[in-house]
């Protein structure tokens, strides 16, 4: 198996071995174990990954948007930037969430590599 699959079933928040089971019990909380396949999640290893790789994606994007509304909002700045800053953080926070299931997937395949490497 490629690892672009596990990854691309985390980031549906599917479970990384079958893709089909749930890999979330709420936002960012695991599931114990998939009820589909049984394989277990006892433990989270993803740390600060998704919330890296979520920066690194809207970071780009949300760069040039602040610069660009500084630079031309002039008095509209004061609805602006509480609205560029409540769609910022809806946007990071949805987007985290898929990215701690893209995560996930890749730690998970690079398990199943090492586990299939060891005699
Ligand atoms: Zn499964």
């Amino acid at each position: 198996m490629s690892a672009l699959q596990p990854i691309l079933r985390g980031l549906t928040r599917k479970c990384p071995a079958c893709g089909q089971g749930k890999l979330f019990a709420g936002y960012l909380k695991l599931q114990g174990q998939c009820a589909h396949c049984g394989e277990t999640f006892d433990h989270d290893r993803a740390a600060d990954g998704p919330a890296w790789l979520t920066v690194l994606s809207l970071g780009p994007f949300f760069a040039p948007l602040i610069f660009l509304s500084a630079m031309t909002s002039g008095k509209a700045a004061y609805y602006i930037f509480p609205l560029l800053l409540i769609f910022m953080v809806s946007t990071a926070l949805t987007l985290l969430a898929f990215m701690k299931g893209a995560w996930l997937g890749a730690l998970w395949h690079m398990d199943q590599k090492k586990k299939s490497e060891t005699p």
